[in-house]
């Protein structure tokens, strides 16, 4: 059961998670940081790295005294308020310390990790203070990531279960999200939103009845209810479905979340913590096809354009241009051909640079950046016919600069300038779902 920032973004809410969890079925309960923290400790690192301590300072200090004000509403009685104070003094000592000496990456990782070590810390007393048994297992010790980033199963379950061996008459286990080592042992993270990976991970590593994750919303919705009105929460999606959304923007889910849950065939429950009784949608391996399901939105794409005669008639011209991608290690989205040209998207431009130029070498290289890719998740399987007439109609006043169909039965991709993206997604609501 993993709980995100607004489930455990207040007093209130945290008190709220007790009659969630406090039953006879044995569960790690995953924890993120209480809403706005990662925030905070983003802008706290970077007033370090760019040596503005006096800035850094205050914000710490800002943050500090609203993890105060949570200690002295969250406990019952003075005893549990003077441990709550005394972990929160601790720990922005802590944080605190990195404004004198040098600061790195690794400094940053720390500092960015200690949202989830308090709200778990502080979660764990409140349950001590009402006597419900629990152990906080420290995510350190079994999360892991290798050089690459990604995780190291191996490592997870072979610690996790140990962990667990070693506190079997626990129901209740508590650990943090979001926070690993990496390969070198130091404090790393799985990327913000993290904590959903971090819980389908330690669900797959033990094998779990299912993967929960608990939000401030009833589900999966048809389409992005940060920028469209009238959403409506889907009830029963696909491992492929859900994955293909996730990956392609519904913030809703880390875009790694299903992968380890497909893999071991764990289903994936969303559920609303302000609305338990709420059914929220189920993740299965079962598809239930439908004209359109639902659609999603990711920025920060560039699109790469390759121009070479040397594709005409050519065989081995695209092993070299993945060789280049595959060289800096990034993962390319979306890819179209034709005969002499190629445009493929890339969501990673730390090496764009170096990625430009040795496709230099291959032909004329055009990019363009601020790109959005529009996913619409629905029965687009190629013997079909007459699917997708809706979206073209229903975006005809927006540019498309790439189809991608054919690839998956069950998504058709679009390449926008992100300007439009918003535009793009009401459109669709209006023309796919009649809202
Ligand atoms: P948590 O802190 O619980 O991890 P997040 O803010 O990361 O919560 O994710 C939940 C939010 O995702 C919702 O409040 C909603 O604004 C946003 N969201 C974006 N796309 C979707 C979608 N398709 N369905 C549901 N929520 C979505
Ligand atoms: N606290 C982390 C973040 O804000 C991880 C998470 O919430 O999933 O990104
Ligand atoms: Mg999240």
């Amino acid at each position: 059961m993993k709980f995100g920032g607004t489930s455990v973004g207040s007093p209130e809410r945290m008190r709220a998670l007790i009659p969630l969890i406090d039953d006879e079925e044995r569960k790690i309960v995953v924890l993120s940081a209480m809403s706005g923290t990662t925030n905070s400790l983003v802008e706290i690192a970077g007033n370090l790295y760019s040596g503005n301590i006096d800035t850094a300072f205050g914000k710490i200090e800002e943050l500090k005294a609203k993890y105060h004000n949570v200690v002295n509403d969250l406990y019952t009685f003075d005893g549990t308020r003077q441990i709550g104070n005394d972990i929160i003094n601790s720990h922005f000592s802590y944080i605190s310390g990195f404004t004198q000496g040098i600061f790195t990456k690794v400094q940053e990782k720390a500092i960015l990790g200690q949202g989830e070590i308090l709200s778990t810390t502080l979660f764990h007393l409140l349950l001590q203070e009402r006597n419900i048994r629990s152990v906080l297992i420290p995510a350190l010790s079994f999360m892991r990531i290798d050089k690459y980033g990604e995780p190291d199963i191996f490592y997870i379950e072979e610690n996790l279960q140990r962990e667990l061996a070693s506190h079997k008459d626990e129901n209740i286990i508590i650990t943090q999200g979001y926070i690993c080592r990496n390969a070198y042992g130091e404090t790393d993270n799985l990327k913000r939103g993290g904590s959903d990976y971090s819980a389908s991970l330690i669900g797959a590593a033990i094998n779990s009845s299912e993967i929960q994750i608990w939000t401030d919303i009833n589900g999966f919705h048809n389409n992005d209810p940060r920028y469209v009105d009238n959403t409506h929460p889907i009830r029963n999606l696909s491992f492929d479905e859900a994955a293909e959304l996730a990956y392609f923007g519904a913030k809703i889910l880390h875009p790694s979340t299903i992968n380890p849950a497909r893999e071991r065939n764990i289903p994936v429950r969303l559920k609303n913590t302000m609305d338990p009784e709420d059914p929220g949608t189920l993740i299965t391996g079962e598809c239930v096809l439908m004209d359109y399901k639902a659609v999603a939105a990711k920025d920060g794409i560039s699109v790469i354009r390759i121009r070479s005669d040397r594709m005409l008639m050519a065989y081995g011209f695209l092993r070299k241009v993945f060789e280049i991608f595959e060289a800096y290690r990034t993962p390319i989205d979306m890819i179209t051909t034709s005969e002499i040209s190629v445009s493929l998207t890339i969501d990673n431009s730390e090496y764009l640079p170096q990625i430009v130029k040795d496709l230099k070498e291959l032909g004329s290289v055009d990019i363009e950046e601020q790109q959005s890719i529009l996913c619409i998740v629905g029965d687009f399987r190629t013997e079909r016919t007459g699917s997708a007439p809706e979206i073209f109609e229903a975006l005809n006043t927006i540019p498309l600069k790439m189809i991608s169909y054919g690839g998956s039965p069950h998504s058709l991709s679009l390449l926008i300038d992100t300007k439009d993206k918003i535009s793009a997604l009401k459109l669709l609501n209006k023309h796919l779902f009649n809202q």
